[in-house]
């Protein structure tokens, strides 16, 4: 007999609060977080978000400015962010 529910993956912890638009609005997001990002500076598949925007490369420890929940940003907001100075002669404080 077919399952007459489904539970909706990593937002299933939810249940059935906070609303169904919402929910998939974190799933979307919370899946990319996961997803594997490719590094601009050296192709390694081992940028990880460091902060809000904030992505760093574990193996050439390049850090840039991207979107808050995915390393480019995909809106139609677009503006040129080259990596700042700043942030890359910023030691990998959290790296140790
Ligand atoms: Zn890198």
């Amino acid at each position: 007999m077919a399952r007459r529910t489904r539970q909706a993956g990593v937002v299933g912890r939810f249940g059935p609060r906070y609303g169904v638009r919402i929910r998939r609005r974190v799933q979307e997001i919370e899946e990319g977080l996961r997803r594997r990002q490719t590094c601009p500076n050296c192709q390694a598949v081992a940028v990880k978000r460091r902060a809000s925007g904030v992505w760093a490369c574990r193996r050439c420890g390049h850090v840039f400015a991207g979107g808050a929940y995915r390393p480019v940003i995909t809106t139609s907001f677009k503006r040129e962010l080259a990596p700042t100075k700043e942030a890359a002669e910023e030691p990998g404080a959290k790296e140790a």
